[in-house]
């Protein structure tokens, strides 16, 4: 890395990020294993051969009809068949369940150490700071592979997405030296200190506060919806160095231990029954000065540059294609229902119809937002208009799954009845967060009516 060099690659857009996302740890996660169940398991059909052909077909034939290129280059097509290839050979076989949260946590970090080994970790990472220094299509086909192989996520995905690249952008050449190699190799976890019980959407409202003393600073105060504190080593934090300057002023950015004495981790419980966030109390807490990110006072204009690659568009190459493999599942379950003379609910059938074009409809947003980023253009407000389009599919899709089981739709998570041992309501359930998490369903809405529809702003 240069010293005091910027080595941040402007192709790294990833939002997979603390904000749950579709990427949060449990939810997502396929499991293997499906329970016997009396409904037909949702969990044979293969992504690639749904019962699309015939509609895709039509899709590729207008594609073409407009001329548009939409092949990948013979590159790109290797570097798809090389990471196929080494996923299909090196993804672990997950447990149906796991014992313990720890148990999770050593697995998921297993599995990073294997990436990041194989040269898989940091992708978009340039190569001086330890990643691949790939591009932007490259990393949507690395998004797109990862979930067809249904690969477990990264335990580490705040540190690589979040603040990687923020200290890539922002940090001293120390603070790089320090800490992104740690990041990759998943030997130190890190989490988002950012939201608090009145700063969420409202984030410049943060009341958390910094006091100078001696060589540092002392934090007090109370975040919230921490995803992952229970066992990160760091976090990234904002709090208020200048109770008198404006709102978005007077913020600092730090680097806090999460061991440093003063902090209190209590961990949330979710609709899903996870704890996968958590209330973080601050209470006095000493933090150096060299742990300051960017200027004091300065640190709203560093978090905005981590909010723009936590809340990037590459996830969604992601989750179209869990999307896609949920759908197909959920068409071929019904296929053979009927197959085995059940007479299905025709409402039902175009509720599915409805889910299968939307998710078609967000592969074709996914190749615009390719095409937007190799031109190296902005993402734009359209990043709002992809993220609510996918929010409102995703859960589209899960709340019809739930009714495609019927009675048995309404069993909890892992009920010895309940198909795939409760997969689908748990997805369901960890769908609804995702009109919350990365910029909540309402002010998405208003960005794409101020900003791309011009309408003028509410009250
Ligand atoms: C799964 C998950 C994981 C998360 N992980 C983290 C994490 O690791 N670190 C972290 O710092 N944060 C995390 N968050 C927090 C997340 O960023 C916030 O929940 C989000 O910003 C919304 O803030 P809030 O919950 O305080 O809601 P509020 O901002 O209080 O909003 C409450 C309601 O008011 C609406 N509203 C607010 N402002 C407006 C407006 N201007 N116009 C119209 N309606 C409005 C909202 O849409 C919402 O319906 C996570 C959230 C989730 C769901």
């Amino acid at each position: 890395m240069p010293p005091g060099g910027r080595c941040v690659s402007d192709e790294l857009r990833t939002r997979s990020g603390a904000h749950g996302s579709a990427s949060s740890l449990r939810p997502v996660r396929r499991r293997r294993a499906s329970a016997l169940a009396p409904l037909p398991s949702f969990a044979s059909a293969e992504a690639s051969d749904g019962p699309a052909a015939s509609f895709l077909a039509l899709l590729v034939e207008f594609d073409s009809k407009k001329s548009m290129d939409l092949n990948f280059t013979a590159d790109q097509e290797a570097f798809r068949t090389r990471l196929r290839t080494w996923l299909e050979a090196n993804v672990p076989a997950e447990p149906a369940a796991f014992t313990s949260y720890d148990d999770e946590v050593a697995f998921l970090t297993q599995w990073q150490r294997r990436l990041h080994a194989g040269g898989w970790c940091g992708l978009s990472w340039p190569r001086e700071c330890g990643g691949a220094g790939a591009g932007v299509v490259e990393q949507a086909i690395y998004n797109e592979e990862m979930a067809r192989a249904q690969a477990p996520e990264l335990i580490n995905k705040v540190g690589i997405n979040n603040v990687g690249p923020t200290l890539m952008m922002h940090g001293t050449p120390e603070q790089r030296r320090r800490f992104l190699a740690p990041i990759l190799s998943a030997d130190e976890i890190w989490c988002q200190l950012f939201s608090e019980p009145g700063a969420g959407s409202d984030l410049a409202g943060l009341r958390t506060r910094a006091v100078s003393d001696g060589d540092g600073f002392r934090l007090t105060g109370q975040k919230v919806w921490t995803s992952y504190a229970q066992f990160s080593q760091f976090a990234i934090c904002l709090a208020r160095t200048n109770p008198d300057a404006a709102k978005h002023k007077g913020i600092t950015y730090f680097l806090v231990d999460m061991q440093s004495p003063g902090i209190e981790v209590r961990p949330l419980r979710q609709i899903t029954g996870d704890a996968e966030f958590n209330e973080v109390f601050l209470e006095d807490v000493y933090v150096p000065r060299e742990y300051v990110i960017g200027a004091v006072d300065r640190g709203w204009e560093v978090a905005m540059d981590t909010l723009a690659h936590e809340r990037g568009t590459n996830y969604l190459f992601k989750e179209q294609v869990n999307n896609r493999i949920a759908v197909d599942r959920l068409i071929e379950s019904l296929r053979r229902r009927r197959a085995a003379g059940e007479q299905l609910d025709p409402t039902l059938v175009d509720e599915v119809m409805r889910a299968h074009i939307q998710v078609e409809i967000m592969r074709l947003h996914n190749l615009d937002t390719m095409t937007r980023l190799q031109r190296g253009e902005e993402a734009g407000p359209e990043t709002s208009l992809k993220k609510e389009f996918w929010t409102q599919l995703a859960q589209h899709v899960y709340e019809t799954a739930l009714r495609a089981q019927g009675a048995f739709g309404a069993l909890g998570i892992g009920e010895e009845l309940g198909v795939d041992g409760g997969r689908w309501q748990r997805s369901f359930l960890y769908s609804r967060s995702w009109s919350i998490s990365g910029g909540t369903s309402e002010v998405q809405l208003n960005i794409i009516a101020s900003r791309m529809l011009g309408l003028p702003r509410g009250q």
